[in-house]
């Protein structure tokens, strides 16, 4: 069904682009052609008896062959064995020899015959389902050395192939076909070292940082390497030459390979099982499916079909990359936003090519090469795409942290940052016998302000009360919401009259301080409680702490609003005299 429909297609492009069809024309053996040849060949279809060389040759004599009208012959999946002839000629007095290229690597078979004055002077079989050591010519594509004599010489050449009947012929001297070689080697090159510099790079993210989603980008990526190392030849020149039965599926298989790694990567990039579950499903079942049927194709030995599958496969493949990026990127995630980008340049690629090669738009170097151009800027967004990921994940990790820390209210710190800020203050301290201070504040009477005001004005006035401390704290000092309307500050060597300076400083600017919400203004007092020890070795923490509550409480029972105190477990200092034990100081 689909292969009808695509051959319909097909046969409504040939028809339109026949219609303006130009003639061949001979080619000159001395000029150099840096195209490919196909406007100057003509070619023609078997039906369904395979034709012999000397029926080829007669029909193209009696002009029964057609012009193509682009320059390289692309005639889709499954295309009927095709003929191609032209004639080269040769004004000069001694044989010239010229590279005859097919920079196609998937043909199964290609019969190439050279006659010259009429006369077969040589024939050469070739094609990838036969051994890579019986090429003519040590290249990933089919090249066909040739001393073309004076005169005229008719080429002409059958290919036949389940795979996209892809013909690029080129004519050119050796030394010209070996520069070609070799600018092409450096783009490859390129390409692939930049790639798998890529795949190192993400594994050795997946090894450090253990997240999946590393694992999954080095695998899509390491498929669309081995698959384009694949169908350009370069696979079947250097690794599995001797498997020209693997060469015949491995293109389809790879192809499946790449769109399924590729759709993983982006399950677990947009992190779809959680947050689409239904498309997850959809996406699995979908790679479950092709990855199915592509097995019964190959266990079948059904090549056109297995074809077929692997190219509609990449195609949807691609689109599906970008909805799903498009899904989540409207559902607000903002790392989508690079996906979407990285996908739409990848679908473009992919598609170009794949549309190329199956025949439906032009091929071109191009368009052959779009995949790769495309792959190569998918990948430099999706590093970024990945490195967005990450910083987000980083800040939202110091965030969490932040927040397990500070009380959301005062944005004070609360009893846990408190005490983790002290520890190791209070370590110096005890190694260098250091005299400490620390304050407890609770607000008087502030159960009447919720009552009278409401909760939220409660909330205000402890928001103000925060912000004065953060203000009146010194650098060094350590200042937390301790719990309810109670706040702690700790205050590292530190007289005992400093802290109850400090402490009376507070209370003065807490009483003068005027509360304001919804025309509703409060004024509040506090009462503190300061406890000191002279060397922090002969104490805890949480016995200072409490020693503080002590006093704290004092405060409360001689009518709030004022700070008490007394020197704890220490004679020595005579700075403290003045202060009396649990003394009000107003
Ligand atoms: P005292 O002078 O003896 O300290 O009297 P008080 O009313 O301040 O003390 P009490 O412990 O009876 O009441 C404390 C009140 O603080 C009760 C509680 O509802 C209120 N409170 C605790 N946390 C918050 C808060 O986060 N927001 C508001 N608005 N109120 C709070
Ligand atoms: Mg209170
Ligand atoms: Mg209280």
């Amino acid at each position: 069904m689909i292969k009808n429909l695509f051959t319909s297609i097909f046969i409504v492009i040939i028809t339109i682009t026949f219609s303006q069809a130009v003639n061949a024309e001979t080619i000159d053996v001395s000029r150099e052609y840096n195209k490919a040849i196909g406007q100057r060949i003509q070619f023609t279809q078997e039906d369904t008896v395979q034709l012999s060389v000397e029926d080829a040759l007669q029909s193209f004599k009696k002009n029964n062959f057609i012009s193509y009208p682009h320059p390289i012959i692309s005639l889709g999946l499954g295309s009927k064995p095709v003929w191609v002839a032209f004639e080269v000629i040769n004004s000069k007095k001694t044989a010239i020899n010229r590279n005859l290229l097919i920079e196609s690597s998937w043909i199964d078979k290609i019969d190439i015959y050279f006659f010259n004055k009429q006369k077969p002077t040589k024939n050469y079989k070739t094609g990838d389902s036969q051994p890579f050591s019986e090429r003519m010519i040590d290249h990933r594509f089919f090249i066909f050395d040739h001393g073309f004599k004076p005169g005229i010489t008719t080429v002409i050449i059958r290919a036949e192939t389940p795979d996209p009947m892809v013909l690029p012929i080129y004519f050119m001297s050796p030394e010209k076909a070996q520069k070609r070689s070799l600018v092409q080697g450096y783009s490859y090159g390129f390409v692939y070292g930049v790639t798998f510099a890529l795949i190192a790079y993400n594994f050795m993210l997946f090894i450090g940082l253990k997240s999946r989603l590393y694992l999954y980008y080095s695998t899509y990526l390491s498929f669309f390497l081995i698959c384009n190392f694949s169908y350009t030849g370069h696979g079947y020149e250097w690794i599995w030459s001797y498997l020209p039965s693997l060469q015949q599926y491995l293109n389809p298989i790879l192809m499946l390979a790449y769109g399924i790694s590729g759709l993983l990567f982006a399950s677990c990039f947009l992190n779809l099982k959680t947050t689409f579950p239904t498309t997850y499903r959809f996406v699995i079942s979908w790679c479950i499916l092709f990855s199915v049927l592509s097995a019964l194709t190959i266990l079948s030995n059904n090549r056109l079909f297995s074809l077929q599958l692997a190219f509609i496969f990449v195609l949807l493949f691609s689109v599906i990359m970008v909805i799903l990026g498009t899904i989540t990127l409207r559902a607000g995630s903002k790392s989508a936003l690079f996906f979407v980008l990285a996908a739409i340049t990848a679908m473009l690629g992919a598609a170009i090519t794949t549309l190329a090669v199956w025949g439906i738009i032009p091929l071109s170097s191009l368009t052959f090469r779009a995949v790769e151009i495309g792959m190569m800027f998918d990948a430099i967004l999706l590093a970024l795409a990945l490195t967005n990921q990450f910083q987000r994940n980083q800040e939202e990790k110091k965030q969490a942290i932040i927040m397990a820390r500070t009380d959301q209210l005062t944005k004070l710190n609360n009893r846990r940052a408190f005490y983790d800020f002290v520890k190791p203050i209070w370590e110096i301290g005890l190694r260098n016998k250091r005299e400490t201070s620390l304050i407890i504040l609770d607000i008087d009477k502030f159960k009447s302000i919720n009552d009278t005001y409401g909760h939220t004005h409660g909330d205000q006035v402890l928001i103000m009360l925060g912000d004065l401390l953060k203000n009146e704290a010194r650098t060094g000092d350590i200042s937390a919401r301790w719990g309810g309307e109670e706040f702690i500050i700790f205050l590292p060597e530190t007289t005992l009259i400093d802290a109850v300076n400090i402490a009376n400083r507070i209370r003065k600017k807490v009483s003068g301080s005027i509360v304001n919400v919804n025309k509703n203004k409060t004024s509040i007092t506090v009462s503190l409680g300061v406890a000191h020890h002279i060397d922090i070795n002969h104490i805890t923490l949480d016995e200072l702490i409490i020693t503080a509550d002590r006093y704290l409480y004092a405060a409360k029972e001689q009518g709030r609003d004022q700070v008490c105190s007394k020197l704890l477990g220490s004679t020595s200092s005579t700075s403290t005299d003045s202060i009396n034990s649990a003394s009000k100081i107003s």
